[in-house]
């Protein structure tokens, strides 16, 4: 496994030209098995530790229990986090979003997230969603706001709305195996310059056991998440936002950062996950 002492990690720009980590931590299904709760808190702090500032989660996860135990990791360390969190469609009225904003804060502990993200499209419309937004921004409660899992014709629509062309980003699933945004949603996020936050980066970890995986793996004395990870990371402009509970895997992930691909890892790796010949509707886990 490559491991580093490093405690800075690359970074990329909003397109405000704030920084932020490209390589993040995750939060879904944290805080959900009281047995694990002091590893998950320590496996949160060590990523700290090591640089991967940028926390991501949201009032769906665990219903607030995981926003509950971010904020019991960042209590004491809150302006070096890059803290991101999500309103569910179903709040995502202007007042609603504004509601469940608060709701959130409380949670966490903090006056101000660094992003608010609409974590999917749903039947409210995108203007009330913007509005709350700015209210937000204007309150100094968010810092930017995005979406998630909106495809390409999502994000032609929302920056043709007032006010919806300050969308900071779009979090979507890319992974080896999730190849399709490369079509179409990844170029246009590029082409906006934004960055695309690439979520379950290690596929929950169904991908690890793949031969090939492990075999450009062992060439670097690596193990498959960090190929896995490090190939998501060789694109300029994404962030991969793992979720580990293990705090060894938390080390592992972080090696990620510095591990270099040649162009015949890419190769085989091409190969063993072919890109899809067209374009695919975004998937969604
Ligand atoms: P993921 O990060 O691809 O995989 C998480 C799983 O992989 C966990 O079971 C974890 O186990 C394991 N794992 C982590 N590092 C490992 C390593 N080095 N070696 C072996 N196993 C490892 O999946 P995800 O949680 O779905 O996605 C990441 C984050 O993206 C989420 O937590 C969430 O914050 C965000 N997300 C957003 C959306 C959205 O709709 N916007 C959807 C899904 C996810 P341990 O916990 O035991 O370490």
């Amino acid at each position: 496994m490559k491991e580093t002492g490093e405690t800075v990690v690359r970074t990329t720009k909003l397109p405000s030209g704030d920084v932020l980590p490209i390589l993040g931590q995750g939060t879904w299904h944290l805080a959900e098995t009281p047995g694990r709760r002091k590893d998950e808190i320590a496996a949160l702090r060590i990523g700290l530790d090591l640089g991967m500032t940028l926390v991501d989660t949201a009032e769906m996860y665990g219903d607030g229990a995981a926003e509950e135990l971010v904020g019991e990791v960042i209590a004491d360390r809150r302006d070096e986090v890059f803290l991101v969190s999500k309103v569910l469609p179903e709040n995502a009225t202007r007042r609603g979003t504004i509601a469940a904003c608060e709701r959130s804060l409380r949670r966490l502990g903090t006056d101000r997230l660094d992003l608010y993200l609409l974590h999917w499209r749903g039947n409210h419309s995108l203007e009330d969603t913007i509005e709350g937004f700015q209210s937000l921004l204007q309150a100094g409660k968010i810092r930017h706001w995005g979406v998630s899992n909106f495809d390409v014709s999502d994000m032609d629509e929302l920056v043709g709305l007032p006010g919806g062309s300050d969308v900071a980003t779009d979090q979507v699933l890319y992974n080896l195996t999730r190849r399709g945004i490369e079509h179409d949603l990844l170029p246009w996020c590029q082409q906006h310059r934004m960055p695309t936050m690439a979520y379950s980066p290690i596929e929950q970890g169904r991908m690890l056991g793949h031969h090939e995986l492990q075999k450009v793996a062992e060439r670097h004395r690596a193990t498959a998440a960090q190929v896995a990870l490090a190939w998501v990371l060789r694109i300029e402009g994404v962030i991969a936002i793992p979720r580990a509970g293990e705090p060894n895997h938390v080390r592992e992930n972080r090696g990620a950062v510095d591990l270099r691909l040649t162009e015949r890892d890419l190769a085989e790796l091409d190969q063993a996950f072919p890109q899809p010949r067209g374009k695919v509707p975004l998937e969604m886990l």
